[in-house]
């Protein structure tokens, strides 16, 4: 299938925006859906709608196919060892705060050591301040290099015997940067401590195989991956989930209740308490279907394409400051444009039908390490056309223009 075929099955795409056509370059906040998704959503609640793993009659049992069946394209899709081994969140936010809450708090004491980069997500970082106050375990850095990028060597440096935890992201929000998580993973597994990744702006771009990583959890969101928002899932390796204690009690997630005890459901389900986000997760097992049709190779070399062209064309613009490595990197571009402030380069750009991000993307300390308070973001993904990145570049051209006295 070429872009041209792929954004036919994008509804949303063919619209115009402020009299303009709809330019969507901010798929790294959210992606858009392709119509097999909102069909599956739609079909669910039109046919199978009932909750799961409770009712004796026909449509309980349907959507409770429905929703382990979205649970196995996942365990597929991930090359998880099996069900057991994937929880459904509400994204990678709860992910990571149940890993954090779930295990950190249990295995870290005083004087350990938890590991992770100032490129982090707020969603991978204030988790691990708030477990390492929580039990006087010491919140460390790896160091970042000039570009952005984390150098193996400060990996090993930074992780020690002490270390309990590492948890890095997989592709950076803002840099762009593809961290060698596997590489992280190994080296943190010598020195006896358990490899977190952050997988939210990675598990729509590459391919991903928990299994070779060798990380002991990831996560991940649905709504960056073409399904719906309010789904996504936690990977953890089965033994650690074993020992790991529920955080949410409640319906679903219980075995045995009595009045002043209770035991817990086999895992998956022990983590998924009350009434799950089932129509998510069919959407969620659509997307994946989605994404295996185009092949998550194909969509890795596409946007490479088109962020190749994009930073080409953009080294044309005089003070349009581009930030992160030039090479080697994911689908985003995250830029300044002289002092023009980016939620002026950002509603300008939307005047013109164009959809960036601007301000600080969840990273407060990384913006601190640039030494800027905001910066702009376009984001692409594999309905993304050299034709966008030339409107991009045209109105950022005219709106260089339009702000001249605030470029030096
Ligand atoms: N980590 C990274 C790297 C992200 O880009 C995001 C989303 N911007 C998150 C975590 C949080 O994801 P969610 O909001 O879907 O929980």
């Amino acid at each position: 299938m070429n872009t041209k075929e792929i954004r036919q099955l994008f509804p949303i795409l063919h619209q115009e925006v402020n009299g303009h056509p709809l330019v969507y370059l901010d798929s790294a906040a959210t992606s858009q859906k392709p119509v097999s998704v909102i069909e599956a959503v739609k079909h669910y609640y039109e046919r199978d709608n009932s909750n799961v793993h409770r009712g004796v009659h026909t449509l309980g049992s349907r959507a409770t196919d429905a929703y382990e069946g979205a649970r196995e394209k996942l365990v597929r899709f991930l090359n998880a060892g099996s069900a057991e081994e994937v929880i459904f969140t509400r994204g990678t936010t709860s992910a990571l705060n149940l890993v954090a809450t779930g295990y950190a708090r249990s295995v870290c004491r005083e004087g350990d050591e938890i590991v992770i980069t100032p490129m982090e997500h707020h969603s991978n970082l204030i988790p691990w301040q708030q477990a390492a106050k929580a039990t006087g375990a010491v919140l460390k850095y790896i160091p970042l290099q000039e570009d952005g990028t984390i150098r193996l060597e400060d990996v090993e440096q930074t992780i020690t015997e002490r270390t309990k935890i590492v948890s890095v992201t997989y592709v950076s929000n803002v840099l762009g940067v593809v961290n060698p998580v596997k590489e992280i993973a190994a080296i943190a597994q010598r020195k006896g401590a358990k490899m977190v990744v952050d997988g939210a702006q990675s598990t729509p771009h590459l391919k991903v195989d928990v299994q070779d990583l060798d990380c002991d959890f990831y996560t991940l969101s649905g709504h960056k991956m073409c399904g719906p928002t309010g789904i996504g899932a936690l990977y953890g390796k089965r033994a650690l989930l074993e020992e790991m204690d529920p955080i949410e009690y409640g319906g679903e997630m219980i075995d045995h209740v009595d009045l002043y005890d209770s035991t817990w459901k086999d895992l998956p389900w022990k983590f998924e308490g009350g009434t799950p986000i089932i129509a998510g997760a069919v959407g969620l097992g659509a997307a994946i279907d989605f994404l295996e049709s185009i092949g998550l190779d194909e969509i890795d070399r596409h946007e490479k394409r088109i962020t190749a062209y994009a930073l080409e064309r953009m080294s044309d613009i005089k003070d349009l400051n581009v930030y992160g490595p030039r090479s080697d990197r994911a689908g985003l571009i995250t830029f300044n444009l002289g002092d023009v402030h980016p939620h002026d380069v950002a509603t300008v750009l939307d005047a013109e039908g164009i959809a960036i991000r601007a301000g600080h993307h969840c990273c407060q300390p990384l913006m601190r390490w640039l030494q800027v308070s905001a910066t702009a973001r376009a984001s692409f993904y594999l309905y993304n056309t050299e034709e966008d990145v030339d409107r991009l570049i045209a109105s950022l051209i005219k709106t260089k223009e339009y702000f001249g006295h605030a470029i030096g």
